[in-house]
């Protein structure tokens, strides 16, 4: 087939067929994006998305009256939300109902609910208890320069390493990097969660004046906040693709390692310039993601 090779990472615009009510509405009023603009962007953008969305359980931060309005941060179904999405039982807490989707009508259907920013589980609803991604989220307090956020990057992507994982990377859209790494769904998320606990205290043990890893606000100027808590049980991080809602309509862009210099920032990425980077690039920079799969190493306690 003619230009086959193109058409596997192309962000062919996907179909759709949920109606939108107001499509006007603004919802980043300094970007001009409106609620049919949003749609549009995640059409352009969902088979790039799709694998880190479908069948994950999602807390959404909704804004029916945009960025400027109040925010919910939304981690189950409610009264009205649109049927494209769906609700799931969890397991271990069957009172309660998750948001997950299927499609890019799931995700449209979000989007009718005013989902301005999308935050899925590092577990799929096939196998709730084992994630099959780990996320550190490097925060930067302060006074860090970006050289020294990108610094503490490339140490996450070499400790990844050493405990068999492959590392990615993606801007927030908001102030820092998360690095991502793919994982066999094997381990659960208790023994998950401690050994990314370890992997933060070590680097706020051994490079103390660069890295902390707890959440004591007074003691981060000037240094980096290894959050190693995105990787809990029912804990999220925000989406590769998803719009934040702040300022400039910046989304969370996964990069190319190679990438990660002076020429671009934290929120560089935007609704407005990420279609014609995506419609540009001849790869996606995430293809081997999903191939790059492998079980956490753990170490021996010493
Ligand atoms: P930044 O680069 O600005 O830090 P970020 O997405 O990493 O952007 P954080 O504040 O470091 O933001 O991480 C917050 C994470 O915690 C979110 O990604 C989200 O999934 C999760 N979260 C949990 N509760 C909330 C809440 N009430 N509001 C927003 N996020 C929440
Ligand atoms: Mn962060
Ligand atoms: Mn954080």
């Amino acid at each position: 087939r003619e230009g086959a090779a193109e058409a596997e990472d192309a962000p062919m615009p996907a179909k759709r067929t949920v109606n939108l009510t107001h499509p006007d509405r603004v919802y980043w009023p300094d970007a001009g994006v409106t609620k049919a603009g949003l749609a549009d962007y995640y059409t352009q953008v969902w088979r790039l998305m799709a694998p880190f969305v479908v069948n994950r359980p999602l807390a959404l931060l909704r804004g029916p009256d945009g960025i400027k309005g109040q925010l919910f941060f939304q981690k189950h179904g409610w009264k009205g939300m649109n049927k494209n999405a769906a609700l799931v039982k969890d397991p271990a807490d069957p009172e309660q109902e998750d948001i997950i989707i299927r499609d890019l009508d799931g995700l449209l259907g979000l989007v009718q609910g005013a989902a301005l920013e999308i935050h899925p589980w590092g577990s799929t609803v096939n196998d709730w208890e084992k994630p099959d991604m780990v996320n550190i989220d490097l925060d930067p307090g302060d006074g860090v320069s970006w050289e020294r956020t990108i610094e503490a990057a490339y140490e996450v992507k070499r400790r990844f390493a050493e405990m068999g994982l492959t590392a990615f990377v993606k801007t927030s859209g908001g102030k820092g990097l998360h690095v991502v790494a793919p994982v066999k769904p094997k381990a659960e998320w208790p023994q998950v969660k401690a050994t990314m606990k370890a992997l933060a205290d070590g680097m706020a043990a051994d490079e103390p004046d660069k890295y902390v890893s707890t959440i004591t606000k007074s003691k981060r100027t000037g240094k980096i906040l290894i959050d190693y808590l995105r990787n809990g049980r029912g804990n999220t991080a925000v989406a590769p693709y998803s719009t934040r809602a702040r300022p400039g309509a910046p989304v969370s862009m996964p990069i190319e390692w190679e990438e990660l210099t002076d020429a671009i920032s934290p929120n560089y990425f935007t609704v407005a310039n990420a279609a014609a980077r995506i419609a540009q690039q001849t790869r996606d920079p995430w293809r081997e993601f999903r191939k790059a799969e492998a079980p956490i190493v753990f170490k021996e306690k010493k």
